[in-house]
C-alpha cells in the first residue's frame, strides 16, 4: 500500500473527478485506465497502539471515481458472487451520479447490514472475484472496489457521511490513555436518529423466538417483525450482536454501527433479553411448549473454538483466539485503567492459523503491547484464508508471519507457564479436497521459538448446548444443525440458519441464511390459523 495521506487521496480523486467530467464520453477503454481508489487509513505506526477503526473510508469523491471504473456489464457478473445477490451495477451507477440515497435504496433490497458488510465481507472471494475489470486487469485486486462503495454508500446513509474533516489534519497522534479509550455508552440518540426505522404492519398476534443475535438472528428479527409478529431475541452474553460484538475488533468494525442496528431493532419493538442461555436458562422446547412461542429461530453461532491436540496446551498463557478475544472486545479488557477484567499481558506471542480471527488476534496483541507476535501458519500467504486487506495490515503494524511452519508441542517451564513453541517446517505438496495445496511436513526441521502467550486461531465448532438439550433436533456429526432449503429443522416450528448450520463461515452468509428462514416463518405464520 502506498500510504498517502488522506488528503493527498482525496486531491487525487479531485482531480480526476473534473477530468471525467470534462470527457463526453467514457469508453471502457478510458474506465479501465482509472486509478483504482486507495482507501484512507491510519498510519501503521499510529494504529498498532490504538483500538480506533484502522480506515476511514472513501471521500464522496473517491466513491464516484471508484464507481466511474465499473463498466456496467450486462451480465453483470459480480451479482452471482454475491450471496445475497445485490444489484450491484445499479447501486454503483447511483454513486457515479451522486445520487446516494438511490443508491443505499438498491443496496437495501437484498442486504439488512451495509455498513458491516462493506466493512468485513471477503469481497476478493465474492463479487470482486467476478468483476470484469479485475479479468481486465489480470488482478483480482484491481477489481471495482464494491465494498468499498457500498461502505460510503452505508454510511452516508447513516449519517457518517464520509470522511470526517478533522481526519484530513493527517492523524495527529493520540495521548496514549485517549487511545485505547472507546466510548462504551449507548449511541447518541441523534446519531440513531439517522437509520430510518422500518415500517411494522399490524400486530398480529403471533410470537416468535430468535435464539442468539448475531447476523443471522438480526435479519431473521427484522425481517419476521416487520409483518406485524412479536420478536424476543434470547441471547446468552450480556451485550448483543455475537461474533460481531465479541469476536471482530472495534479497529474493524466499530461497535457502534452493530449497536446502532440493534438499537433500530428495538425501535421496530423487538425485545433483547441478554444474559439468557436457552437450554439452561429455558429449554428450546420450553420456549415452545410452556412459552407460548409460534416458532423459533436458532441462530447460536459457531463459537466452541478448536485445539490444535499438541503436547503443552493446557499450560498457563495458552488461549483459544475467542477467549482472548472476547476479553478485550466484550470485556474491554484492553483498557487496562478502566476494565474489570484485566488480560494477560503477553510479551512475545505465537498465534496459530490463517484466518480472519489469527490476524484480529494477532493485531490485538499488538495494541495492548506484545513486543513480538508471530502468525503460525503451515501453508503459504496465498492460501491464508483471512481477507487480503487484514494480512496486509496484520504485517504492516508489525507481525511477523512464519509460514510453512506448524507446531509440534508448546514448552512449559517449572511452573507451567509458557516459555517456547516448538515447529516444525512444511512444504507444499498436491492440492487436497479444497483445493489448497497440501502442506507436507520436512522430517527434522524442528526449532524452537520463544514466546510466553499462544493464541490459538484454528476454528470453531459449532455451540452445542441446544442440540444437547434437544435430542430431537437433527445435528451432523460435527454438531451443525441440518436444516432443509427454507431453513426449517427436523422439528416442527424450528427453523436454524447462521454458523450453526454452515460452520465458521461469514457475516453475509449468515444474513442469506437468515432471509431465507425468515420467509419461511412468515409463510407458516400467515398460512398458520390465529
Ligand atoms: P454469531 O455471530 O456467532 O452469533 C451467535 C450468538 O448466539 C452469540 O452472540 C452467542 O453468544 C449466542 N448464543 C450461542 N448459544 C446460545 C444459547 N444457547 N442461548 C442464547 N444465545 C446463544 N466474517 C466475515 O464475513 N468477515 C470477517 O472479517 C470475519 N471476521 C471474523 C473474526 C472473528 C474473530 C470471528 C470469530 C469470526 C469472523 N467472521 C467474519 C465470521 C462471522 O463473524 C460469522 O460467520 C457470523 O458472525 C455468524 O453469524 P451467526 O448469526 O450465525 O452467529
Amino acid at each position: 500500500m502506498s500510504h498517502k495521506s488522506p488528503a493527498e487521496l482525496r486531491t487525487e480523486a479531485v482531480e480526476i473527478l473534473n477530468g471525467l467530467q470534462g470527457m463526453e464520453k467514457i469508453r471502457t477503454k478510458d474506465r479501465l485506465a482509472i486509478p483504482q481508489q486507495e482507501m484512507p487509513a491510519q498510519d501503521p505506526d499510529v494504529r498498532n497502539a490504538n483500538m480506533f477503526e484502522v480506515t476511514y473510508g472513501y471521500f464522496e469523491e473517491q466513491a464516484r471515481v471508484e464507481a466511474e471504473r465499473c463498466l456496467q456489464c450486462r451480465n453483470a457478473p459480480c451479482v452471482a458472487g454475491c450471496p445475497v445477490q445485490i444489484d450491484i451495477p445499479r447501486f454503483i451507477k447511483h454513486v457515479a451520479d451522486g445520487d446516494y440515497e438511490g443508491s443505499l435504496g438498491v443496496i437495501k433490497e437484498t442486504s439488512l447490514l451495509p455498513s458491516i458488510c462493506g466493512r468485513v465481507c471477503p469481497q476478493e472471494n465474492q463479487c470482486q472475484e467476478y468483476c470484469t475489470v479485475g479479468k481486465s486487469l489480470k488482478d483480482v485486486f484491481k477489481s471495482v472496489s464494491i465494498g468499498r462503495i457500498e461502505r460510503f454508500v452505508a454510511d452516508w446513509g447513516a449519517g457518517l457521511k464520509g470522511l470526517p474533516e478533522e481526519r484530513l489534519q493527517d492523524e495527529a497522534p493520540l495521548p496514549p490513555s485517549a487511545r485505547v479509550k472507546i466510548d462504551d455508552q449507548p449511541p447518541a440518540p441523534e446519531a440513531v436518529a439517522a437509520s430510518p426505522v422500518p415500517e411494522v404492519k399490524p400486530a398480529t398476534g403471533k410470537k416468535v423466538a430468535v435464539i442468539g443475535s448475531g447476523p443471522a438472528s438480526i435479519t431473521v428479527a427484522a425481517d419476521v417483525r416487520r409483518e406485524g409478529h412479536e420478536v424476543t431475541i434470547f441471547e446468552a452474553f450480556h451485550k448483543p450482536g455475537g461474533v460481531m460484538i465479541y469476536g471482530i475488533p472495534e479497529f474493524r468494525l466499530p461497535k457502534k454501527i452493530v449497536e446502532d442496528e440493534l438499537h433500530t431493532l428495538e425501535e421496530m419493538g423487538v425485545e433483547i433479553r441478554t444474559n439468557f442461555l436457552v437450554g439452561q436458562t429455558r429449554t428450546l422446547k420450553d420456549l415452545l411448549e410452556k412459552d407460548g412461542y409460534d416458532a423459533v429461530f436458532i441462530g447460536t453461532g459457531a463459537g466452541l473454538p478448536r485445539f490444535m491436540k499438541i503436547p503443552g496446551e493446557n499450560l498457563v498463557g495458552v488461549f483459544a483466539a475467542n477467549e482472548f478475544l472476547t476479553r478485550s472486545n466484550l470485556m474491554k479488557a484492553y483498557d487496562r485503567d478502566n476494565a474489570q477484567t484485566p488480560i494477560f499481558q503477553p510479551k512475545r506471542v505465537a498465534v496459530l492459523g490463517g484466518g480472519n480471527v489469527a490476524m484480529d488476534a494477532a493485531r490485538t496483541a499488538i495494541r495492548i503491547g506484545s513486543e513480538k507476535v508471530y502468525v503460525i501458519y503451515r501453508r503459504s500467504r496465498v492460501e491464508m484464508p483471512a481477507r487480503a486487506e487484514e494480512v496486509d495490515h496484520a504485517e504492516e503494524e508489525g507481525a511477523e508471519f512464519m509460514l510453512l511452519k506448524n507446531p509440534t508441542r508448546i514448552i512449559g517451564d517449572e511452573n507451567d507457564r509458557v516459555v517456547g513453541i516448538e515447529v516444525l517446517d512444511y512444504e507444499l505438496g498436491e492440492p487436497d479436497d479444497s483445493g489448497r495445496r497440501r502442506p507436507v511436513p520436512i522430517e527434522g526441521s524442528e526449532s524452537v521459538l520463544d514466546v510466553d502467550t499462544v493464541i490459538v486461531s484454528i476454528g470453531n465448532d459449532s455451540n452445542p448446548l441446544i442440540t444437547r438439550t434437544t435430542p430431537e433436533l437433527e445435528a451432523t456429526k460435527w454438531g451443525n444443525i441440518v436444516t432443509n432449503e427454507f431453513g426449517k429443522t427436523s422439528m416442527d416450528k424450528v427453523f436454524a440458519g447462521g454458523d450453526i448450520v454452515l460452520g465458521a463461515a461469514t457475516v453475509i452468509l449468515a444474513m442469506g441464511e437468515g432471509r431465507k428462514s425468515a420467509a419461511a416463518i412468515n409463510r407458516m405464520l400467515t398460512e398458520a390459523p390465529a
